[in-house]
């Protein structure tokens, strides 16, 4: 299969012919794992599906850029969800990040599963403002998904 995301190229992925692994720990807990669709550095964007298992979730970052995400199942918590001022969404759902949102941690209280197009990087930062923790960048999401299929 080719995996070097010639930007010039169409392409399709059907989701059954790859397979989950691990989203870094370093970023989320609870055993997420994901599958990177593209990346398109016309756009600095990248696209992938993300498994999230019952009491799952991403640590807190910011959307450089906006996403658009597509939940196909389960319900997910953002920005605090709904009990704090953020969104309970409840699959299938539409949702549109905007640019420079941050997600003190996005949680899942059941099993769901969602896509996801960022334009942009995800800055994960253990504050508002604060510290970097990691940036990931379409560069860098290649280069981890890459990683984890070798060998
Ligand atoms: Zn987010």
């Amino acid at each position: 299969m080719n995996r070097s995301f010639s930007p010039v190229e169409c392409r399709a992925v059907e989701l059954d012919k790859v397979a989950w692994v691990p989203f870094p720990e370093a970023l989320s807990a609870g055993g997420i794992r994901w599958k990177l669709l593209n990346v398109a550095p016309e756009l600095g964007s990248w696209a992938a599906i993300f498994e999230c298992p019952a009491g799952s979730s991403f640590n807190s970052h910011h959307h450089i850029g906006p996403g658009e995400y597509y939940l196909t199942k389960g319900k997910m918590e953002v920005r605090g969800g709904s009990e704090d001022g953020g969104d309970t969404v409840v699959a299938p759902a539409y949702g549109y990040e905007a640019t420079s949102a941050f997600h003190g941690r996005t949680y899942f209280p059941v099993d769901s599963e969602f896509y996801m197009t960022f334009l942009g990087p995800l800055q994960f930062t253990d504050a508002p403002g604060g510290q970097t923790i990691a940036l990931v960048t379409w560069d860098s999401a290649q280069a981890a998904w890459e990683a984890s299929q070798a060998g």
